[in-house]
């Protein structure tokens, strides 16, 4: 018998979120030929969301369009998502390992029964069974899981499942109407978002990161223009937002933010557990340190010892060239 999986779909600033896109690359890894994919989608003026979504999902994509669904809203988002899911009564829910999507999965599983898996990074389908791979120990082990009964919520780390072209998928677009009762109106007016750069960081494919060694706010000003360079976006240490260089919406790490880019470029960062616990998995460090004993030289695939503020506009001018 064929089996229903749905992805709740993430939409920031008018833009579907590339995490989405991996979601459901992943669900296509996991689920059999005859399972059906569905596609719930929440926001306000998204008709071009769901084209675009159309263009990956096969099965149905259920857009609940209104303004009270602009910004996330747990509670608002939650009692919307569970009324599409009793259409739909899924074997699995898929969402990205983000901020909302760490939010909303324990409550889909409670109210599904089902069992989660959050941090999911690799996704490998036997004869037998569906095994999901995450991270354990801030990134030091890895355990691989499996379900063995019941429905299933599924997160996904951002930028660690390769979305596959576009195929010629056309789904079938369903709006679904919603009329927020008084007790849930929403109060959130206006989201002020801080960040690095024009580029997220979760999602960016190059992030230039700095430490205590950055020294100051002024510091961090060559780091951003190489990321401006690169189209990446800026990271920090706990030690750099501690001492006020940055913000901590920057913070990568333990405590902050988990990125995997294709190119992590640690400047001035020793390497504590802590902070490799949210970079780790990057697909290429490069360490950029005066220390040539500093820690992060035995995680990064290149070093180079030296004085950042003197390698890194060395860098940027190089890649400027490019
Ligand atoms: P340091 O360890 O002080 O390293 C600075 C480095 O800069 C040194 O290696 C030095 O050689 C180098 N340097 C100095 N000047 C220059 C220069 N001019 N050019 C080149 N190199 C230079 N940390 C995080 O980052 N993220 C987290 O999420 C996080 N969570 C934590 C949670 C807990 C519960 C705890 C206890 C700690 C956490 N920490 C976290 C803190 C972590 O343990 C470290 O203290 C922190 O990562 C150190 O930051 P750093 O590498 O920038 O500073």
């Amino acid at each position: 018998m064929s089996k229903s999986y749905v992805v709740i779909a993430e939409v920031r600033d008018g833009k579907l979120r590339q995490v989405t896109l991996e979601a459901l690359q992943s669900i296509g890894l996991a689920k059999e030929h005859e399972d059906t994919v569905a596609a719930v989608v929440l926001g306000h003026q998204i008709s071009n969301i769901a084209e675009q979504l159309s263009q990956y999902v096969s099965g149905q994509i259920h857009v609940v369009d209104h303004k009270d669904l602009e910004f996330y809203n747990a509670e608002i988002h939650f009692s919307v998502i569970k009324e599409v899911l009793d259409t739909l009564s899924p074997h699995a829910v898929f969402l990205g390992h983000t901020a909302s999507g760490r939010d909303l999965a324990p409550m889909i599983a409670a109210y599904l029964n089902a069992g989660q898996l959050s941090d999911v990074i690799s996704i490998e389908k036997t004869e037998s069974e569906v095994r999901y791979t995450r991270p354990l120990y801030a990134g030091k082990a890895f355990e691989q899981k499996i379900f063995t009964e019941g429905p299933q919520v599924i997160t996904i780390r951002p930028n660690n499942i390769a979305v596959a072209n576009i195929s010629d998928a056309q789904a079938e677009i369903i709006t679904v109407e919603y009329s927020p009762p008084l007790s849930l109106r929403t109060i959130v007016r206006d989201v002020i978002r801080k960040t690095s750069g024009k580029v997220d960081l979760t999602e960016a494919k190059i992030v230039v990161s700095g430490g205590r060694g950055v020294k100051s706010m002024d510091g961090f000003k060559p780091l951003q223009e190489l990321a401006d360079v690169l189209n990446g976006a800026v990271g920090a240490s706990r030690a750099a937002c501690d001492a006020g260089y940055c913000d901590y919406a920057m913070q990568i790490g333990q405590t902050g933010k988990v990125v995997t880019p294709e190119i992590y470029i640690a400047c001035g960062i020793s390497g504590a557990i802590q902070h490799l616990a949210g970079m780790s998995q990057s697909r290429i460090i490069i360490a950029i340190n005066k220390d040539p004993e500093a820690p992060i030289f035995k995680l990064a695939d290149y070093g180079i010892v030296g004085d950042l503020f003197v390698v890194v506009p060395l860098l940027t001018e190089e890649f400027k060239k490019a």
